[in-house]
């Protein structure tokens, strides 16, 4: 299964974003496929075997480090 470290924004890029709140030890969102998404500083798994289009926009704010984390916009279709 495939494995992305998410890519870091600033506070002020996470201004206009609808930020999901991650809380250590829980993903925010889980299951429906096959792809984990890593924080791109502590490398915490914010989202565990989610469907691409499921991550593809998101925003989360690790509940681990406090850094704001986003979709890194791979593509593989
Ligand atoms: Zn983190």
């Amino acid at each position: 299964m495939p494995q992305f470290d998410m890519i870091l924004i600033s506070p002020e890029a996470a201004a206009r974003a609808d930020v999901l709140e991650h809380t250590a030890g829980t993903p925010v969102r889980e299951g429906g496929g096959d792809e984990t998404y890593r924080c791109g500083a502590c490398k915490t798994k914010l989202m565990i075997n989610v469907a691409h289009h499921d991550a593809h926009g998101v925003v989360v704010k690790c509940g681990k480090c406090g850094k704001i984390n986003t979709e890194p916009h791979h593509h593989h279709h």
